[in-house]
């Protein structure tokens, strides 16, 4: 609506569009008005007229006045189209109804294109601006002001609406118990959304402690707010160990604070005991209110008001120690600063020759101990979930340690969690690791508590938005429930955000300590998330030198390559040295071929021992050299076969991008005419962009986007300190919008450009007008940076600097631009623990893999006393992609890819990232403004 005007201008550029625009008006009640001026101007080429809409009249419920010129020279609008969202677009006009219906009917006789959301029809005039009617309170401005206006001109029915959706909606949110990094973008986004959703959302300071105190803990929250929140670790709305709300005293008095504050709902971010106490509060409620009201500190029709609450729990702990979740929120983060400790560490064992005993958290949870382990390439780790099998398991870590120590090893690593324990129960504690691994062994061993490192600084990319989408769902979940439904926990599983119910949860949770307790260990292991067994294992199957317990029976060990293909990306020598040492520990041959495929043509190839790969966990790039040549396109095909022959490799795994998987579509074409070709080939996908078919995430991708959010976080920063200034910074993905997309919500990016959606003249007028709003909105003696994120592949005619200067001109002096690309800076220095952790996992499977497809060909070729052919499978299965779907690790055939995979801009067909691709817009206000960068415009 027109806030700060009197009325809206819209501009046809025929008398064709100007007739069907007044009649498209005056269809939903809107009175044409002419006045003196008008009259005279109404036979020239400069026709124009006012149209007025009263409130009440016909079905809308709202007063607004638009004024219609017909002007010739005014640039024509093209028409939005069906597949975008046209909610994501600047509106030109809001109404408000009571009946929807109505209108849809309406504009269907009139044949107006429109798009349906739940409470909002979003319409397009003949002029093709977006017209939004709406059955709810449109939602409030920045500036605190509301749309709906309590005048004596609203109706009643309306005011009604418009009360009891703000009583049903008035949630707090709190973050409570140890401080995760993360929390804050949990609280951001739950504001964010919540006030988008027309809720009012308070901040409860202090964790319990603030509910139970009330007064200045208990603060309405806007926009502005959570301004910068993103990027801060801990919580800045603060927590605290809250002992007096334990206690049914200390409840009582916070039901009546949120009950005097109106709040019905609440959002907690914590750990177990937190959301315990959560569980209790709202079992509790109806206890609680009836007790106030008798005891008169709340009024009967409060009490009757206010007769449930809601609660929803966000999961923010470092430990990840939450069932029912595959992740929680900070432990990623946590995870980062371990491995940043722990790589340190390794230099300067490394240089003295030492041992160190890292102790980590977790004291009922190993998960942050045992995915440090898998990152760091750890000799040993302690965890209280699976404790060593053996009694003496002193002698079996110095087996292990005096093994790698043989095999060339300058350094020692033990990781123990906080809670690890013998299988007896007894604590695993540094101290006495240090004392076996120094006296039996005399090692010079130092102890290392990482202690309260571990909770801080920025978040990981991995958080933020984990704790984005999760803050969405539990505010969908807030406007979901009724006085029914049990408190849901908003979870993750298989990639997912899901809901289920929170006590559920929490006793899954303490069912852990109690396994533990009962020497259940097996059951403990079940109870965290499935890949967290698979994770031991792949640990054990990589880290640990073999003692021969894995190795396969003679005839069935084989050669297998490994080579490199595209450009770096982290993760890629994570799964080469995973991948090598699985291979030895079964009796495999592992060959590593340099510089990808013009490598393998030359015969660039080499055996590499279980030494040769040590500490390539941590290092980025890639050590074999990569390359882009694709056989079939720019190698051989047939060199390629003649080198796989003479090498006598019978089993393929490459690394790479789309490069790679282009590559494994052409060896697959290859094998009717070369047999030395029909052998298991597997591809683990390794490229910045995530753009390999077959798989959610690809290796790179997360050590990507840490690294496009750490030089944003910079670029804002740089900009906040001088400047009202908006960044258009390049990122890569060719014709894949993954980066953008999860770096923009990473980072709060303004906007996006990406390939699925394009660039337009119109969306960039929308995106001009947007941030001059936002600009206006600003503290005028305040700079603050902005950024917009592009994919580098989107446009060649928009390209960095274009919409740059097209920002700078059209932001009319409210704020310049620049540009920024942020290049190979993106694939990251050190892989991030995340691609380390999926490259281990996937490179054992790889290896399963090429096993899987090659045993029959092996059994059967001793069986019949014969050398094993070259010829080793024909199958279509044995010619796969090995992604991660979900939680699950799978082998997805280059047959059955095809028909999903567009070869053209290179990238699978549907993703599952661009359903966050709204969050971007929604989350940086677009949608909460009005007219004003209008008003600024006609100043101009
Ligand atoms: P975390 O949430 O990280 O597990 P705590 O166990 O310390 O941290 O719990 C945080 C706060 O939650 C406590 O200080 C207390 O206020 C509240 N709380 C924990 N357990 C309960 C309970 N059983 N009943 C009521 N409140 C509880």
């Amino acid at each position: 609506m027109s806030q700060g005007l009197s009325h809206i201008v819209l501009r046809a550029t025929t008398p064709e569009d100007f007739e069907r625009t007044k009649q498209f008006y005056t269809a939903f009640g809107f009175e044409q008005i002419l006045d003196q001026e008008d009259r005279t101007a109404v036979s020239t080429s400069e026709r124009r007229v006012w149209l007025k809409l009263s409130a009440a009249s016909n079905s809308l419920t709202s007063e607004l006045t638009i004024k219609l010129a017909l002007s010739p020279s005014a640039m024509r609008q093209e028409q939005l189209p069906d597949e975008i969202d046209w909610a994501l677009k600047e509106y030109s006009v809001v109404l408000n109804t009571s009946d929807l219906t109505n209108i849809k009917t309406k504009l269907e006789t009139i044949g107006a294109p429109y798009q349906t959301k739940p409470s909002k029809i979003y319409a397009l005039d003949p002029l093709h601006n977006v017209v939004v009617f709406s059955d709810k309170p449109v939602i409030q401005s920045l500036l605190g002001q509301e749309h709906l206006r309590n005048d004596d001109n609203v109706p009643d029915s309306i005011k009604e609406v418009s009360q009891a959706v703000k009583r049903s909606r008035k949630i707090g949110v709190l973050t409570s118990g140890g401080d995760a990094p993360g929390m804050n973008a949990a609280v951001r986004g739950v504001v964010r959304y919540g006030i988008s959703k027309g809720c009012e959302v308070y901040g409860i300071y202090e964790g319990y402690q603030g509910l139970v105190d009330g007064g200045k803990c208990i603060r309405k929250m806007d926009w502005k707010s959570v301004r910068g929140f993103l990027g801060v670790g801990g919580t800045s709305i603060g927590t605290a160990r809250c002992m007096p709300f334990k206690t049914r005293e200390g409840r009582l008095q916070a039901a009546e604070n949120l009950v005097k504050r109106g709040i019905d709902s609440l959002i907690v971010c914590g750990g177990d005991g937190s959301l315990t106490g959560a569980d209790v509060f709202r079992s509790e409620w109806g206890g609680l209110v009836d007790e106030l009201k008798s005891l008169e500190r709340i009024t009967e029709e409060e009490a009757d008001t206010y007769k449930h609450l809601t609660i929803v729990g966000l999961v923010g702990s470092i430990d990840n120690d939450m069932s029912s979740t595959d992740i929680t929120i900070g432990a990623v983060t946590s995870l980062h600063r371990i491995c940043e400790s722990v790589d340190s560490i390794n230099t300067t064992a490394m240089s003295h020759s030492r041992a160190f005993v890292i102790e980590v958290m977790g004291r009922h949870c190993g998960w942050l101990a045992l995915m440090a382990g898998i990152a760091t390439g750890a000799d040993f780790v302690f965890i209280p979930e699976r404790p060593p099998p053996e009694d003496d398991w002193e002698t079996v870590l110095c087996n292990v340690a005096q093994r790698h120590r043989q095999m060339g090893k300058r350094i020692t690593v033990v990781i123990v969690a906080e809670g690890a324990i013998d299988k007896s129960l007894n604590p695993i504690k540094a101290e006495h690791v240090k004392d076996i691994l120094a006296d039996r062994l005399h090692l010079d061993t130092r102890v290392t508590t990482l202690g309260h490192t571990q909770r801080g600084g920025s978040p990981a990319a991995f958080d933020r938005i984990l704790a984005t989408i999760q803050s969405v769902e539990a505010v969908e979940a807030v406007l979901r429930s009724t006085p029914d439904t049990p408190s849901p926990l908003i979870g993750m599983s298989c990639n997912k955000v899901t809901s289920g119910p929170l006590m559920k949860a929490v006793e899954l949770t303490h069912e852990v300590a109690k396994a533990i307790s009962e020497k259940n260990f097996a059951r403990a292991m079940e109870l965290r998330d499935p890949q967290f067994a698979e994770e031991f294992e792949a640990y054990n199957a990589s880290t640990i030198l073999d003692d021969m317990s894995r190795r396969l029976p003679e005839h069935q060990r084989m050669t297998i390559a490994i080579l490199h293909v595209g450009a770096p990306a982290g993760g890629m020598n994570a799964a080469t040295r995973t991948a090598v040492r699985c291979a030895l520990n079964r009796g495999h041959r592992p060959l590593v071929v340099y510089n990808g495929f013009p490598g393998l043509v030359r015969g660039s190839i080499e055996e590499l021992s279980w030494i040769s790969v040590d500490g390539w966990t941590s290092y980025g790039g890639s050590e074999l050299g990569t390359n882009r040549d694709v056989p079939g396109i720019h190698v051989d095909m047939g060199m390629v076969a003649y080198q796989v022959q003479r090498h006598n490799i019978q089993g393929l795994m490459l690394v790479g991008g789309f490069e790679a998987y282009t590559a494994l579509t052409k060896l697959e074409e290859a094998r009717e005419k070369y047999p030395s070709l029909c052998i298991p080939v597997c591809h683990i996908p390794a490229t910045v962009s995530n753009n390999v078919p077959g798989t959610d995430y690809s290796l790179g991708s997360d050590t990507s986007l840490n690294a496009i959010v750490e030089s944003c976080d910079a670029i804002v920063q740089s900009a906040r300190s001088s400047r009202r200034r908006v960044f258009v910074v390049e990122v890569q993905g060719g014709k894949s919008g993954y980066l953008a997309v999860e770096a923009g919500l990473a980072t709060g990016a303004n906007t996006i450009y990406i390939p699925e959606e394009g660039i337009s003249l119109s969306r960039l007028q929308a995106d001009v007008h947007h941030l001059m709003n936002l600009y206006l909105d600003d503290d005028p003696d305040k700079s603050e940076g902005r950024i917009i994120l592009r994919t580098e592949g989107v446009s060649d005619t928009y390209t960095n600097d274009v919409i740059s200067n097209i920002l700078k001109d059209e932001g009319h002096q409210l704020f310049d631009s620049r540009t920024a690309v942020l290049g190979h800076i993106q694939q990251g220095g050190t892989p991030s623990p995340m691609d380390r952790i999926r490259a281990t996992r996937l490179a054992m499977r790889a290896i399963e893999f090429i096993e899987l497809h090659s045993l029959e060909t092996l059994d059967k070729a001793k069986a019949e006393g014969r050398d094993v052919p070259v010829e080793i499978t024909k199958s279509s299965d044995s010619i796969a992609v090995v992604g991660i779907s979900g939680v699950d690790v799978t082998y997805r055939s280059v047959k059955e890819l095809k028909p999903v995979t567009d070869m053209k801009n290179r990238k699978p067909r549907g993703a599952w990232w661009y359903e966050h691709r709204p969050l971007v817009d929604l989350l940086s206000g677009r949608g909460l403004f009005t007219s004003q960068a209008q008003n600024v415009l006609h100043k101009h």
